[in-house]
């Protein structure tokens, strides 16, 4: 089994294919939403900063699924 450098998770090289790996393009960041793509609704109480999701897609859980698959990479991969 090898560990994927991008999901870390293991994985068999001869199960690899270009869904195997879900992962979030983007970082995790904390701050408002473009105007044009507004995913979060802050409410009346919540500071402007609770906003936090993913740059990619808006995701707004840390553990929310990625949006985009690919091969898994190992750390032998250059
Ligand atoms: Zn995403
Ligand atoms: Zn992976």
């Amino acid at each position: 089994m090898i560990i994927c450098r991008r999901c870390k998770e293991s994985y068999k090289p001869s199960l690899n294919n270009s869904s195997a790996c879900r992962f979030h393009p983007s970082f995790f960041v904390c701050r408002r939403h473009d105007d044009q793509k507004r995913y979060y609704e802050l409410g009346p109480d919540d500071p402007p900063y609770a906003a936090k999701f993913y740059d990619c897609c808006g995701a707004e859980e840390p553990e929310a699924p990625g949006c985009t698959t690919n091969f898994h990479v190992s750390y032998d991969d250059a």
